[in-house]
């Protein structure tokens, strides 16, 4: 499997979780990926709501999610 890095700040490898996090919130046909950090820098808001966002997707069974 390919190792993603962030398209910013070049931390690697990303988590499955902020992959599948970007595919979510960015579309699934995206090609660079933002961490966490730099993820919520993008769209305004903090980590702790893209942290829910994923216990929500979880919820849900999503299958992009650990
Ligand atoms: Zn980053």
């Amino acid at each position: 499997m390919k190792e993603e890095s962030c398209y910013i700040c070049g931390k690697k490898p990303l988590e499955k979780n902020e992959i599948g996090l970007n595919k979510k919130l960015l579309g699934s046909k995206v090609t660079k990926f933002y961490c966490y950090e730099c993820l919520a820098e993008y769209l305004e808001v903090d980590t702790e709501f893209l942290f829910a966002k994923i216990e929500e997707f979880k919820d849900r069974s999503c299958t992009l999610f650990l």
